[in-house]
């Protein structure tokens, strides 16, 4: 079982782990000392994607732990998303699948549909991000959100996921899901840290029983080259973080997660460091 002590109660009753490791740009092989390195720290919940290209990494991980009685699979909370180039509703069963077989589960905790943005799919699976000529996302045809909805809600009735949700939705397009659903969504995962508190998006989560996962919750130090040009400080650096973390004896990393929890977010930084992971 999940330990309670440590979860949020999903809108559906049940409980997610409020900690979770990220694996967005994570390599195969660092995705699997990563995930070693949480689940030996007692990490629950993992995070990955379709479109992260390592969920075959994490599965064998995952199945070296439980087959090892390490961990028993109904203590873990994993979960993955739809990517873009597989929203159509008649792609959607097929790509849980893919990823299911990825994990090497029966079954994934959370899925989540990963944008509301559907890119053409040209039957490449491996092309998750297909372009123009020009470079430019060749975006779908047609953007059918209820449709891909309600094909993820099957995958509920199917035994395919325990729970489903979105990522990077708008607040009208959450409201347009809940007012059609059988399944409301559980989670929004958005990015969400201290510089980005997405006030409006927690008065409407609140109002529509959704959690709110925060990704980048550290700020994604390191990815965004332009704040820096601009001046802008990182959150681990930030005077504000530097000083309570002394007052606290506490990391930066680990204030600027504990801001986020007491919002009652999920949180799910990501690190390929050990000692980083361990540290949380
Ligand atoms: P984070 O805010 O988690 O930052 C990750 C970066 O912080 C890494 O470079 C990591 O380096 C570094 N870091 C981690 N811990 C520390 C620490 N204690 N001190 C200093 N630096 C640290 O950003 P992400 O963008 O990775 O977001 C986290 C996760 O959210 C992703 O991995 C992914 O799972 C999810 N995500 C989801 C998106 C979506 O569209 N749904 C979009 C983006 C992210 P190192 O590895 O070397 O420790």
């Amino acid at each position: 079982m999940v330990d309670t002590k440590n979860t949020v109660k999903l809108q559906n009753g049940k409980n997610m782990p409020i900690f979770g490791l990220g694996t967005s740009q994570v390599s195969k092989h660092e995705a699997r000392s990563a995930v070693r390195a949480a689940l030996d720290a007692g990490y629950q919940q993992i995070d990955t994607a379709y479109n992260y290209l390592n969920e075959d990494a994490i599965g064998e991980v995952l199945q070296e732990y439980i087959k090892g009685g390490k961990v028993k699979r109904e203590d873990l909370f994993i979960v993955t998303k739809l990517p873009m180039i597989h929203m159509d509703p008649k792609l959607v069963k097929r790509s849980i699948e893919m990823s299911l077989k990825n994990l090497q589960l029966q079954y994934v905790d959370l899925y989540l549909v990963h944008l509301p943005i559907p890119l053409a799919y040209d039957g490449n699976d491996e092309n998750v991000f297909p372009t123009e000529a020009s470079g430019a996302l060749k975006v779908a045809d047609k953007t059918d959100l209820i449709g891909t909805w309600k094909a993820v809600e099957e995958l509920v009735d199917l035994g395919l996921t325990k729970s489903i949700g979105v990522s990077n939705f708008s607040i009208s397009q959450l409201e347009r899901i809940c007012e059609i659903a059988k399944y409301k969504p559980v989670v929004n995962q958005v990015e969400c840290n201290i510089y980005l508190q997405q006030k409006e998006m927690f008065d409407a989560c609140k109002t529509l029983g959704i959690t709110i996962t925060a990704y980048a919750p550290l700020g994604s130090p390191g990815r965004n080259d332009l704040m820096k040009e601009q001046g802008e400080s990182e959150g681990l650096e930030d005077p504000v973080i530097q000083r309570i973390s002394h007052k606290y004896g506490k990391t930066p990393a680990q204030i600027l997660l504990r801001f986020l929890i007491q919002k009652g977010t999920t949180v799910i930084p990501k690190s390929v460091n050990p000692e980083r992971i361990r540290a949380r």
